[in-house]
């Protein structure tokens, strides 16, 4: 017992180290804007001395102490705060007490942490293993002269300058390795072994990252929305993954929005996947819509949103859990449920939705259901909607298998308009009366 209790104790220092150090990024964002406002090398001038007609250095702002909503130029939280007063969100301050860890500091997790920051999120834990490179400045955030620095330390220097009230923390480390994934976990935890977060945004590019995600997060019973841009970079999508509730990353096979281009061909060795910052900035825009909507309370979080850029196409459908999910603590969750309803209304929304939004709605729009999602039997026979289809290679003993040419065949099916037109009808006629049900 005593062993036990020094393992705790070791654990529990290590936990604290962990934190410390991701602590120590952010603080020394902060001194080193600092000392290069003291010195002046923040912004090099061609002599020592600083000319007389330079524009005055703005000194960074002071941290604020609460969201003013007073309506003058010098308030950061202005037009956040409202967002209140128009009756969007109740209270827009409570984002102050939240804390979001994203893991993937690339061209969707960089611009998602800068919203949350501008946002004035409580605190930010930011998560990767890489650096910065020349070749990633087709997309936002980043900047050529931090070529070399870790995405990490690049991205806490940036953040502390835009807004610091925002308490950042930057975790150089790889996920997918076995110290990696007990680190990842130890600094998503409390003392009481519970989850310190209140949401994990995933903005990885591969498989065993969104797999230690989901492994993680069903460990501390974790919400998080998870995102991917397809390689061919015009169509990408975001989904909610909450414990029990909807189904986990291993319940079903990672869905893809389809682009009727080849995956297969694009993924060759030597062959670097394509990326633009526009379906990087839609994707990471999305993602913290839906992040700001579960945090706050406020409008519906549809589980899951395809993009498809060259369709203009939003594909979205609910994912129920997967019963025989090969993840066994995920089966477990499922089971301690009440019921298996998803939690995506927010019931604190301040929008009363039974009645219309706009009183006379001249053109007659009515809300079409999802296809199929909401009254699909069993996630094996769930019905995918037009335009998604299973992503390669799938990894489901659990499921029937999806066969490569069964991913071509739902590829080419392409359904007559007609066909469309009356999915269409049948999906309205069956939904009359009930324009909130999604
Ligand atoms: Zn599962």
């Amino acid at each position: 017992m005593e062993a036990e209790g020094a393992i705790a104790g070791i654990e529990n220092i290590e936990q604290r180290i962990s934190k410390m150090q991701g602590e120590m990024q952010g603080i020394n964002a902060r001194l080193e804007a600092a000392v290069k406002l003291a010195d002046g090398s923040a912004y090099p001038t061609a002599s020592a001395a600083k000319p007389a007609a330079a524009k005055k250095v703005q000194e960074p702002r002071t941290k604020e102490t609460a969201m003013s909503a007073e309506v003058v130029d010098s308030n950061p939280y202005s037009r956040l705060m409202a967002l209140q007063r128009m009756g969007i969100v109740s209270n827009y301050q409570a984002i102050r007490q939240k804390r979001v860890a994203i893991v993937g500091i690339g061209g969707v997790g960089s611009v998602a942490a800068e919203m949350l920051t501008r946002c004035g999120i409580g605190s930010l834990l930011l998560f990767d293993y890489d650096k910065v490179e020349l070749a990633n400045m087709n997309r936002l955030f980043f900047r050529p002269e931090q070529s070399g620095m870790t995405k990490t330390a690049a991205a806490t220097e940036t953040l502390i300058n835009i807004n610091p009230d925002v308490e950042l923390e930057g975790h150089t480390l790889n996920i997918t390795t076995l110290n990696g994934f007990d680190e990842f976990k130890r600094i998503l935890s409390d003392d009481t072994d519970k989850s310190r977060v209140d949401l994990v945004l995933s903005c990885v590019d591969n498989y065993e990252a969104r797999m230690t995600i989901n492994q993680v997060c069903l460990e501390l019973n974790q919400t998080w929305l998870e995102s991917g841009v397809s390689e061919d970079a015009v169509s990408g999508h975001i989904q909610l993954l909450q414990p029990g509730i909807t189904a986990c990353f291993a319940c079903v096979p990672p869905l893809v929005v389809a682009s009727g281009i080849d995956e297969r061909t694009l993924k060759r060795e030597g062959v670097c996947a394509a990326s633009l910052p526009t379906t990087m900035g839609i994707i990471a825009g999305l993602l913290v819509q839906h992040a700001l909507k579960l945090l706050l309370k406020f409008g519906e979080v549809t589980p899951y949103v395809g993009y498809s850029s060259l369709k203009d196409f939003f594909p979205t459908m609910s994912l129920k859990p997967n019963e025989s999910c090969s993840n066994g603590l995920c089966c477990k969750l499922q089971s301690s449920q009440p019921t298996s309803e998803l939690a995506t209304t927010n019931p604190a929304a301040d929008v009363d939705e039974s009645s219309p939004f706009h009183e006379d709605n001249e053109w007659g729009i009515e809300v079409a259901p999802e296809a199929e999602a909401a009254s699909s039997p069993a996630l094996g026979e769930q019905a995918l909607p037009e335009g998604l289809s299973y992503s390669l290679p799938v990894q489901q003993p659990a499921q029937s298998e999806v066969a490569p040419d069964a991913e071509e065949h739902m590829d080419n099916t392409e359904p007559s308009l007609e066909d469309l037109m009356q999915q269409l009808e049948t999906a309205s006629s069956s939904n009359k009366g009930d324009s909130k049900a999604h």
